[in-house]
């Protein structure tokens, strides 16, 4: 198998931590360069990052010299894990000079010429990759995106929903983990025997990411799905794992039976980083838990529970996915696996 030379932008990160780890040893990428702020440049990766994961910095990275976020990178394809204030103008420069660019950030999520991918529920939304390279003149780059990280959680049972019975409208509650801001991320004294109802530019995120996803690709463009998504997203004191809890209505009239069955038939894919099981749905009480279930599918499967009907909207349900896994990197080496597998890289 043909092994891709990859780069990561913001390497020593939460987020660029847990891309060193998920490809060590994957058959298809090798981690040629690593990039991140000027704090960092210039020195072995061992010394710039802050190792945050459990064991140690894989021996493989520990001596490569962090460079700065610029091109060129001696790779074939760029992982960004940039927060937004920079992300949009650097991956921009990674497109022009001709690298696939595969994003974790906000910054271009909802450009219209800009897949916003879940392999398993949009991988035709690539084919707003041509849209894209003609519209901003890119050449061979491109840049896809990955969503939010809370929205991945419950973006693929609606997707399974909206598909069967058609999706009305959607009321979800977020309760997200604390690396899901970064490191240092929270501090302790905020989120020790605590929530925080308030995170920072989540809410608009979270209530129009999912009708892109879940939107129709047509003539080189997407057409929204047209439901409407209530969001309040609160951060409590969970390491890894976002939970959602959502409440929906739906178009058609069906039974219990039915939405679970719907959910649980949603398929995986085939792809070296694709779980077997792409949405788990338990119907044990206590279940989902952040603790229990984030590591599903080795962090890449969502979990699906206390699934019933509601009083006020048609139904309700709880879902969990692994924030920095399924939510982040796990999600963008999916991508560029999709990629490969379609011939676009
Ligand atoms: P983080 O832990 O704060 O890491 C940020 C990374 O970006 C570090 O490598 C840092 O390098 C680098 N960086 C920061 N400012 C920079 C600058 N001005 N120029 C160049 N490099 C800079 O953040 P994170 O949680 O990994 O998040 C990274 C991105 O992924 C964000 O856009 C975030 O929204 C997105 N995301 C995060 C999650 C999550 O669960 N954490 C999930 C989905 C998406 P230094 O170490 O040198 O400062």
């Amino acid at each position: 198998m043909k092994k891709y030379r990859v780069g990561i932008l913001g390497a020593t990160g939460t987020v660029g931590q847990r891309f060193v780890q998920l490809l060590q040893g994957h058959p298809q990428f090798e981690i040629t360069a690593l990039a991140a702020s000027d704090r960092s440049a210039g020195k072995p990766y061992a010394e710039a990052c802050a190792w945050k994961l459990s064991g140690t910095i894989p021996e493989y990275v520990r001596e490569i010299s962090v460079q700065p976020i610029e091109p060129p990178l001696d790779c074939d394809i760029v992982f960004s894990s940039l927060p937004s204030s920079v992300a949009r103008e650097t991956e921009e420069a990674f497109a022009r000079a001709g690298y696939p660019v595969i994003s974790n950030s906000s910054s271009y999520r909802m450009d219209e010429d800009v897949p916003l991918l879940i392999p398993e529920i949009n991988h035709d939304h690539l084919g707003l990759i041509e849209t894209q390279q003609k519209n901003r003149g890119f050449g061979k780059g491109f840049i896809v995106t990955n969503p939010n990280c809370a929205v991945v959680s419950f973006a693929p049972p609606l997707a399974a929903l909206h598909e069967k019975f058609g999706v009305k409208s959607v009321m979800v509650t977020t309760m997200q983990a604390i690396s899901g801001a970064g490191y240092p991320g929270v501090a302790s004294l905020d989120i020790t025997d605590n929530v925080v109802p308030y995170i920072a530019g989540e809410e608009p995120k979270v209530e129009i990411e999912a009708q892109k996803i879940l939107g129709k690709f047509a003539d080189g463009a997407i057409t929204k799905a047209d439901f409407s998504v209530s969001a309040q997203c609160f951060r409590v004191n969970v390491i890894d794992g976002h939970t959602a809890s959502v409440r929906v209505n739906l178009k058609e009239t069906t039974t219990l039976e039915d939405v679970v069955a719907a959910i649980k038939a949603y398929p995986s894919l085939k792809l070296h980083s694709s779980p077997e099981t792409f949405i788990d749905v338990t119907d044990e009480p206590t279940r989902p838990q952040p603790r229990l279930d984030r590591e599903t599918g080795k962090g890449m499967t969502i979990t699906v529970g206390r699934v019933f009907p509601d009083n006020i909207f048609d139904y309700k349900f709880v879902a969990l996915s692994h924030n920095t896994v399924r939510g982040a990197a796990g999600a963008a080496v999916l991508n560029a696996e999709l990629l490969i597998d379609k011939g676009i890289i």
